[in-house]
């Protein structure tokens, strides 16, 4: 994958993307990283200017669209013309940029990303070159490299190779539409809390349907409108009816329902620890479907 940035300020996006997991991974040629200064492509000989004032008045200066364009034309001129890229404009007039729209983003060779500072760039320019509008989030920074950073940190990770552990990057927050379940590591109890015994068990099943029930309980808490789409999109299985048990069969019809009061029996001793689950409808989640 590679990225390339269009900006003003390269030595900040560059400066701030060389450290840690994406320092490493451009170490290892899993991603590389180009920051092109705009001011390099201004036709002012002279003083380099690449803003101007608006048409129509009003405050702020704009990036005007001749540096932007040649600089872009100079950028692509580099790309191999087989490769798949993208021309990412980041604006707070764009779509909210989200997990999916990252995993997208990551299937493509090479990535464009142009930062406007200012009271942003001239239209004229953008209807020329940019394929996506997108931003981080309702609220205006002062220029496009934080938010180009933090799209480029977000589907770096995506790389295979990036992260050393890839199954993380799968069951992580939004990945499949819910938050993480809550995470502990070493030691077992810390300030009088204790780490919920189901994870000492060993038994994966079980752990994995507790990470399930915590992950839609947290996010029935902090992200009520994800929990409502994940159950839209997981609806309830009707009841089963609990057949009789015949003589000499071990076998009970509703195993969800059973694991699940397992899972309740194996945290009551425990609530300091998940407190919360007092507000977990356990019959919503019982009669979903826990394979997700
Ligand atoms: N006048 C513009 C805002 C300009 S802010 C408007 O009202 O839409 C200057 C630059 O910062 C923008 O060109 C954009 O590249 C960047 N920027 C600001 N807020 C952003 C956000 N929320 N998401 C992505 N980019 C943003």
């Amino acid at each position: 994958m590679d990225f390339h940035v269009m900006t003003l300020f390269p030595e900040m996006v560059s400066q701030g993307l060389s450290t840690s997991i994406l320092g490493r991974a451009m170490e290892k040629n899993l991603i590389s990283l180009e920051c092109i200064n705009i001011r390099d492509y201004s036709a002012d000989q002279k003083h380099h200017k690449v803003d101007d004032y608006t048409y129509g008045g009003g405050a702020g200066m704009l990036m005007q669209a001749q540096p932007v364009y040649d600089c872009y034309k100079s950028l692509e001129s580099r790309i191999d013309p087989q490769h798949t890229k993208r021309v990412i404009y980041v604006t707070p007039q764009g779509s909210v940029f989200n997990q999916q729209m990252a995993m997208e983003f990551a299937k493509s060779d090479d990535l464009i990303f142009l930062c406007g500072h200012y009271e942003g760039i001239d239209e004229r320019v953008l209807e020329e070159i940019v394929t996506d509008y997108v931003s981080i989030g309702d609220y205006v920074l002062t220029g496009g490299e934080l938010p180009a950073m933090v799209m480029i940190d977000t589907i770096s990770r995506l790389v295979p190779g990036v992260l050393n552990n890839d199954i993380s990057a799968e069951t992580e927050s939004f990945t499949d539409g819910l938050l993480e379940y809550p995470q502990y590591s070493r030691p077992e109890e810390w300030m009088g809390k204790k780490v919920p015994p189901i994870l000492l068990s060993g038994d994966h099943k079980k752990v994995d349907e507790w990470r399930l029930m915590m992950s839609l309980e947290r996010t029935k808490e902090r992200r009520p409108e994800l929990y409502e789409a994940w159950m839209t999109a997981h609806p309830p299985k009707p009841p089963k009816r609990r057949r009789k048990r015949r003589k000499n069969t071990t076998a009970v019809d509703g195993t969800a329902d059973t694991t699940i009061d397992s899972i309740k029996d194996n945290n009551a001793d425990n609530v300091g620890v998940v407190q919360n689950s007092g507000n977990t409808n356990f019959e919503d989640v019982s009669s979903n479907d826990l394979g997700k």
